[in-house]
């Protein structure tokens, strides 16, 4: 199938080359010279403009930054500049309002659209092991489904338009919430005397285990390998956690939903990358509690500022 690929970033690079793999022809896109350059090493066919890599594609695949960005190249360079009728996925963590908008707008010109957002960072989507969360028609979805199949190892159907980015919006505020408060039950744990790995033994097989704590533990060399263990690098970068905490707070307050725990991990995530942790991923926030909370036994937590 030839697919236009729009967004070759952290990833986006990947997820390309996973179509490429699966046999696709991709017609690629990303306004940086490097990540063309990378895609083309990959096996895509790179062009000078969205329209162009759009020109004669079945499906339309994007991974873009924000929600106004998706707007504007679906809104200036595909819809009505794609094959009538090609399906395209937005890929992209965006708030649920533009996704609703934009699939309308494409609907009524006769292209079926779905919201597909990602859970799983840019190791998923390298390995084509990211969960994809759609929101769209039946038929929309059936036609989506092989094409995300190919980047990811769950394809879920979430609902209407919108379905996938609220179920995005609402997973990540969950997981902001519950890394904060697997690292502040750590740093306590500290404060109180007790081991880290002993407090993972426990609260790892007791009724506190979560994913933060079992798969992502925020504290090095503690639980199976995560960025904890090399100095939070990599992983989900704190300003990505920020960006979808906003999205959520936005849509809590369009829904008349309220989200008290979600709005203080927001305050406390904002804090952080203000501080200047950005680019560290998001468990990194276990260091704005060491002074509040932990003694020198543990030592594992450091500070990386
Ligand atoms: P990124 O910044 O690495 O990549 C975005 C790419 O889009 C860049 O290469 C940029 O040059 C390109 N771009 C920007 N404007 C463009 C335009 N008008 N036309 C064409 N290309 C354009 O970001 P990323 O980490 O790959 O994230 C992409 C999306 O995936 C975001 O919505 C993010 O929230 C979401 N996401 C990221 C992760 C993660 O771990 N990085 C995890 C889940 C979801």
């Amino acid at each position: 199938m030839k697919i236009a690929f729009i967004g070759l970033g952290n990833m986006g690079g990947g997820m390309a080359l996973n179509l490429v793999k699966a046999g696709h022809e991709v017609r690629a896109f990303d306004l940086s010279e490097a990540a063309l350059a990378a895609a083309r090493e990959t096996g895509c066919d790179t062009f000078g403009t969205a329209r162009e890599a759009s020109h004669g594609a079945e499906a339309v695949v994007s991974m873009l930054p924000s929600g106004a960005i998706v707007k504007q190249v679906y809104g200036e360079d595909v819809i009505g500049h794609a094959p009538e009728g090609a399906i395209l996925l937005d890929c992209s963590t965006i708030d649920v309002a533009t996704a609703r908008e934009l699939a309308a707008m494409a609907e009524a010109r006769r292209y079926p659209m779905v919201d597909a957002p990602v859970s799983g960072g840019i190791a998923a989507a390298s390995s084509g092991t990211l969960t994809f969360m759609v929101g769209g028609a039946e038929e929309a979805f059936a036609r989506a489904q092989p094409i995300l199949a190919a980047m990811g190892k769950a394809v879920i159907h979430a609902g209407g338009s919108g379905s996938g980015q609220a179920a995005k919006i609402c997973n990540n505020m969950l997981l902001a919430i519950h890394m904060v408060g697997t690292c502040e039950a750590f740093a306590m744990a500290c404060k109180l005397g007790l081991d880290g790995q002993t407090f993972f033994d426990i609260s790892s097989v007791s009724s506190g285990q979560c994913w933060s704590m079992t798969s992502y533990c925020p504290v090095p060399h503690v639980g199976p390998a995560s960025p904890a263990d090399n100095e939070y690098q990599g992983g989900f970068a704190t300003s990505l956690m920020l960006k979808d905490l906003r999205l959520a707070q936005t849509a809590a307050s369009e829904a008349g939903a309220t989200v008290k725990l979600g709005d203080v991990a927001a305050m406390m995530f904002n804090d952080h990358c203000v501080a200047g942790n950005g680019n560290l991923d998001f468990s990194s926030i276990i260091q704005t509690m060491r002074d509040l909370s932990c003694n020198s036994k543990c030592e594992s937590i450091t500070t990386v500022n």
